[in-house]
């Protein structure tokens, strides 16, 4: 080899002075050369440093916290496509395996009879069991020689937004409840108002987005008993229990908001949010096979014969579903009980200490899931309002988003904290600092916050 008596520009290559990286990149079309893995990398690694960190976000419902061991995993099963039923029967087992321990801890009348999937998140899940609802309304309206051109479907105002596109994609007209202060949750009254021969299923949410309070399900389900002996209108209710799924049964066993009421034929929940997985995953139950029409099942190759599948999507990372059952293993009853008591705790701890500032009155305290909101105390000031209040936390690192409720309490605005596993105690307290300088920042202007301009936190349905 030629002695060189320089150092040649590619043996040091400083990162940040060498070609590809002292070039810009954010164009809209496919750059001609490519460059070095190490410049790639650091480009894109370095391009989201600007996004805000994800353990401060506490608007998020998501996971953004797994121990090095479900990283591992993570790591070793990138790989696995969840649809290749016939080349990987293993990770197609555990998945089953996974919907079982689910129908199993939602006391569904036997696990062996239940029928679920996994899913890419609870809207998918919304989808199926929205769509198994309108089928089944409709084979028995064919049946019974009516009409099936005008399905509807029974909500809460407060619903989230995946229940808006189901009903706008799969042609079916959503019927809203509004949340009042004399009837803050969905909690069946008046719903012969909004019932008919007509109506496919109600949904009940466990643990609104809003608040992260549990509509009663087993009240709307009285409701609906009431209505069927007054008309003989017999209709479903599906539980979208996208973040209670996961905590109802270990903070509350004794509710009974699941197949324990015999009119909740489905339920969904999302394994990415206090099923305390990465982004991905989300679980749909039925009660039994029965409750989903055939027409709704397809079949794919499995160890030579067929497995039947329900999704709508095809290929899908088989990763999340593993760690999924990685939490399973790991945490057991126990664990997860533990688990989800630890983000009470801390959100019992914050809405305490939050309820006693001057500044704020609860809405919630986070007994339901560990999710809880507050508004302003009427009269406190007109100088701010929670936007600014976002606006200042923001600037001290936390994403803690303020938004209207839904109708008809659109005029209110609240500000929400999402507890989830990695928000500790001493996170917590910091978090409190910040909420207290904040206000004392904003108390002490000499004149109003100008509102133009502003920015919004982002608010998570
Ligand atoms: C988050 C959420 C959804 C949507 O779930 P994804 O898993 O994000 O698709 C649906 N319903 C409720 C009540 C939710 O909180």
């Amino acid at each position: 080899m030629a002695h060189r008596n320089y150092p040649h520009e590619d043996d040091i290559s400083p990162l940040f002075s060498r070609k590809a990286e002292a070039r810009r990149h954010q164009g809209h079309s496919l750059p001609k050369h490519g460059m070095l893995a190490d410049t790639a990398y650091q480009v894109i690694h370095d391009e989201v440093m600007l996004d805000g960190n994800s353990r401060l976000n506490l608007a998020t419902f998501v996971g953004t916290w797994m121990e090095p061991y479900a990283q591992r995993l993570y790591a070793d099963t990138v790989d696995k496509n969840l649809i290749d039923k016939d080349e990987y029967p293993a990770t197609a087992a555990i998945e089953e395996r996974c919907w079982r321990i689910l129908a199993d801890l939602w006391h569904a009348p036997s696990a062996k009879d239940a029928l679920g999937t996994s899913t890419v998140g609870s809207s998918e899940a919304s989808m199926l069991a929205g769509l198994a609802m309108k089928r089944r309304w409709q084979a028995a309206r064919r049946a019974a020689g009516k009409p099936t051109d005008r399905p509807n479907l029974v909500m809460s105002s407060a619903v989230q937004v995946c229940w808006e596109k189901f009903a706008n994609y799969f042609d079916v007209e959503p019927r809203y409840v509004p949340i009042t202060d004399e009837h803050p949750v969905f909690d069946g009254h008046e719903l012969e108002r909004y019932v008919d021969e007509n109506t496919i299923g109600v949904v009940a949410i466990m643990g609104v987005t809003y608040t992260g309070a549990y509509e009663p399900v087993a009240q709307i389900a009285g409701a609906l008993d009431r209505l069927q002996l007054a008309s003989g209108v017999d209709v479903p209710i599906h539980v979208d229990a996208a973040s209670g799924g996961f905590v109802a049964p270990f903070l509350q066993p004794d509710l009974p908001w699941d197949f324990r009421v015999p009119r909740v034929v489905s339920i969904n929940a999302s394994g990415h949010k206090y099923g305390l997985v990465f982004p991905g995953v989300g679980w749909v139950v039925w009660r039994e096979v029965e409750a989903v029409p055939k027409d709704m099942i397809f079949t794919v190759a499995y160890l030579g014969g067929e497995m039947p599948t329900l999704a709508i999507n095809f290929s899908r990372p088989g990763a999340q579903v593993l760690l999924q059952y990685y939490n399973f293993l790991r945490l057991g009853f126990d664990g997860f009980t533990e688990v989800q008591q630890a983000s009470q705790d801390v959100a019992h701890y914050l809405s305490g200490a939050i309820a006693k500032m001057s500044a704020f009155e609860l809405l919630s305290d986070g007994s339901d899931i560990p999710v809880f909101a507050w508004r302003q105390r009427a009269g406190h000031t007109d100088k701010w309002d929670l936007h600014d209040l976002s606006d200042q936390l923001r600037q001290r690192g936390w994403m803690v988003p303020a938004y209207p409720l839904p109708d008809n309490l659109t005029d209110r605005t609240v500000q929400r904290i999402v507890v989830r596993d990695g928000l500790s105690m001493d996170l917590a307290e910091r978090l409190l600092s910040a909420i207290r300088d904040s206000v004392r920042y904003l108390d002490g202007l000499s004149a109003p916050m100008p509102k133009e301009g502003r920015q919004h936190g982002a608010f998570h349905h």
